[in-house]
């Protein structure tokens, strides 16, 4: 009775809810309930196998629920997901999803979406940004929360399920926040949106990752958010998060922040990627590194020679000695050579595969040296625009595919041939070679030469993976831990407690 009730309440306008209603109310919740698997967390599903340490990994390739479903073991491995035993597991699960989802019977539990469909679909909105009708299509098919609720009325043996599992992400949604997202003698935290407390009004974002702004979405009410000027310009379009929420840090230069000097410097990471430094009264001052790439400019910092720092909060991505890759001017140089050597087919297509935000720098060196505009589609130009890049940068990227043949794509769009033969079908008859670069450092590990790319051919798909990194080398980690010698060192990466903080400190200080 009280969904009956529920329903005449809703405006005669709202065409989607009156769909979902009906759902409910016609007497097929299945249907209804095979609908909000769509939206069911792939992070919770990780979780449940047991491999919960894979959980940056999926964050940091944007893996939402439809991309888990086409992943293949190929994929798995090119993400870096190794391991034999995590792979075959993490293969048959999917296998067994597959299967799942096409079973009419399913009845998926609907609570556990009521807690997380807020959060889940403005972080998925990223990937689907480049297909954008299953954006919409995906705000058609859920349920509101208002309704899902009468959902459970009716349905009381899936609430108590439901409870159980509510609890779960309550207990995970308390859990400490790790050392790593703190900055000690300060109330500041950095990164730590899954965290939200009340008792904490100043939050710093290093960079607009998804692993690093999880957790914060438009209904953020515990005080300021800290970041540079294009990274509050990224939360403000994709995340709808107020002005006046957002204070833009300066680079460079030192301000006062609740009594608190704090200076921040580029990351070399992506575009708008800080470094901060905290110097708090205690002098213990803290470098809280974010996700970065050392180089020369940073060793030019005169504070960053001369503070002394306490604490080192430092990106350990890839904190171990089997990941020691090339300089990106190497990399870049050698995408550039193989274009220009596998060029000699006019009816080739190039693709560069980009994150969201990263791997810019890539495909505008070789658009400037080439002297060759680069395709991107509307929704990359638009992030493109909120990245500051000066007027003569920004007049190589064209939303005219058919002006250029090097096109910028998402980057999970390569991890495969499988994925390249449908893109190459795509484009039968305007070209009939394709040409993809994966740039990321994960290609590179144990076993496997230290050299600027690899390249393997399928019939008429030629396919590199570039090792073109925005994190630090294992070697460049120890240049920087050196050049900042600092007193303690947290890794904020790969650590899944103190063991593994051990190891990766014995192998810094070797
Ligand atoms: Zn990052």
């Amino acid at each position: 009775m009280s969904a009956l009730i529920k329903a005449a309440a809703v405006p005669p306008h709202d065409s989607t809810a009156y769909h979902c209603l009906g759902q409910v109310l016609d007497g097929s919740p299945r249907q209804s309930s095979r609908k909000v698997v769509a939206a069911f967390p792939v992070l919770e599903w990780l979780h449940n196998l047991g491999l919960a340490k894979y959980e940056e990994i999926f964050v940091r390739e944007e893996i939402d629920w439809d991309t888990l479903k086409r992943l293949t073991e190929e994929d798995l491995c090119s993400i870096g997901v190794t391991a034999l035993g995590p792979r075959k597991k993490l293969v048959h699960a999917l296998a067994e999803l597959k299967r799942h989802e096409g079973n009419p019977v399913e009845t998926p539990d609907i609570q556990n979406v009521v807690v997380d469909e807020r959060n889940k679909l403005a972080t998925n909105k990223l990937i689907t940004d480049y297909f954008p009708g299953s954006v919409a299509r995906r705000k058609r098919d859920c349920i509101s929360a208002k309704e899902q609720k009468e959902t459970l009325k009716s349905h009381p043996s899936s609430a108590s399920r439901s409870q159980q599992k509510k609890n779960r992400i309550n207990n995970v949604k308390h859990k400490t926040v790790p050392t790593w997202c703190c900055i000690p003698g300060t109330p500041f935290r950095v990164d730590a949106f899954k965290y939200l407390r009340r008792e904490c009004s100043h939050w710093f974002l290093t960079h607009f990752h998804m692993d690093h702004y999880q957790g914060l979405t438009r209904s953020f009410c515990h005080g300021k958010i800290y970041c540079s000027s294009i990274t509050a310009k990224l939360v403000n379009m994709k995340l709808g998060i107020s002005w006046d929420k957002l204070q833009v840090l300066p680079l460079n230069q030192k301000i006062n922040i609740a009594g608190i000097a704090v200076t921040c410097f580029d990351a070399n990471h992506c575009p708008g990627a800080i470094i901060i430094l905290f110097e708090p009264p205690n002098n213990k001052a803290v470098l809280h590194t974010g996700d970065f790439r050392f180089g020369e400019e940073m060793a030019k910092i005169p504070i960053l020679q001369t503070c002394p720092i306490h604490t080192l909060i430092l990106d350990t991505t890839y904190c171990d000695p089997q990941y020691d890759f090339p300089k990106q001017e190497a990399v870049i140089q050698f995408v550039i050579e193989a274009i220009q050597a596998e060029a000699f087919n006019p009816k080739t297509l190039f693709l560069i595969g980009s994150y969201t935000i990263g791997k810019e720098r890539l495909f505008l060196e070789i658009a400037r040296v080439l002297r060759k505009k680069v395709y991107v589609s509307a929704a990359k130009l638009r992030l493109l625009e909120c990245l500051e890049f000066p007027k003569e940068d920004a007049q190589w990227f064209t939303l005219n595919e058919h002006e250029s043949h090097i096109h910028v794509v998402p980057m999970w769009t390569l991890a495969s041939f499988k994925r390249l033969k449908y893109i190459a079908n795509q484009y039968a008859g305007r070209f009939n070679l394709i040409v993809a670069f994966s740039p990321t450092g994960w290609t590179f590990s144990k076993g496997k030469k230290k050299s600027p790319g690899r390249r393997w051919q399928q019939g008429t798909i030629i396919r590199y993976e570039v090792p073109y990194s925005e994190h630090c080398s294992f070697s460049e980690l120890r240049d920087f831990v050196k050049f900042i010698s600092p007193a303690n060192i947290i890794p904020s990466v790969n650590n899944h407690g103190p063991e593994s903080t051990r190891t990766m400190v014995s192998h810094l200080l070797a």
